[in-house]
């Protein structure tokens, strides 16, 4: 075994402010961790404690106050708009709570989607669409769309989609928070399965036994790390 990891990610003292009419809200006030290629973190803590700010800095939609935030070695807190959407549409994986799927479009298109914004879809990445569809067990659904499917199934749709560009790095928000506990489960197979494969992933939970099934949990508290304690290696 390597004693040295490669780092997905490195973020240290990390800070962001939210000006308020006047008022300044400290969301996250110098958080600091290092994330190795292929790790599996929950993050938690109660409302308000910045779990969604920190998410939402780790996925290049905002930039912090202050602080440095490297990903794959580059200081995204340095990056400007062009590169930070690059950067989230080529490197990062999102999965939301809500799936985000479009209605009208069925399994294989709503896959797709991301390929839309880099121009136009060819042969083979339909065909890789496909395959994805097939890797999260839907290769049976390809025409369906998504109201005739389950939460389940549609959150496997939206984790497909995610994988489209191949991001190493996945980040997700409350990816099971709309599912009943078999469905849960169902999903975090398939995360585990992604992870095994070598993806690191980073999600926000509220469940326990969510987190459980990580390698990592990150205890947020008022805008700071309160625990980082690790079950399993990366
Ligand atoms: P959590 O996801 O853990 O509930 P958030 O990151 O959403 O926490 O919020 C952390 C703090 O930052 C809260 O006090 C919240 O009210 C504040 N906050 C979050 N987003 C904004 C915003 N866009 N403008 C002002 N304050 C915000």
């Amino acid at each position: 075994m390597s004693a040295v990891a490669t780092l997905a990610a490195s973020i240290r003292d990390l800070r962001k402010d939210y000006v308020l009419s006047g008022e300044t809200v400290h969301a996250l006030r110098g958080v600091s961790f290092d994330v190795p290629e292929g790790d599996y973190i929950s993050i938690m803590g109660p409302s308000g404690s910045g779990k969604s700010t920190l998410l939402n800095l780790l996925g290049c939609l905002d930039r912090p106050t202050a602080g440095s935030y490297f990903l794959g070695g580059e200081d995204v807190a340095r990056m400007n708009d062009d590169q930070l959407s690059e950067t989230r549409a080529t490197r990062i994986g999102f999965v939301f709570q809500s799936f985000n799927l479009l209605p009208a479009l069925t399994v294989v298109e709503n896959i797709e989607m991301p390929l839309y914004y880099s121009g136009g879809i060819s042969a083979s990445a339909r065909e890789r669409c496909i395959e994805l569809a097939r890797l999260v067990g839907l290769g049976q659904r390809l025409d369906h769309r998504p109201a005739q499917l389950s939460g389940g199934q549609q959150q496997r749709v939206a984790i497909a989609r995610s994988l489209v560009n191949n991001p190493r790095f996945m980040l997700a928000d409350e990816p099971t928070g709309n599912l009943d506990s078999a469905t849960t489960e169902e999903i975090l197979d398939l995360l585990g399965r992604l992870n095994g494969e070598g993806r690191t992933i980073i999600l926000v939970t509220h469940e326990t036994e969510v987190a459980a099934r990580t390698a990592r949990t990150i205890m947020l508290r008022d805008g700071i790390v309160q625990f980082d304690e690790r079950r399993t290696a990366p």
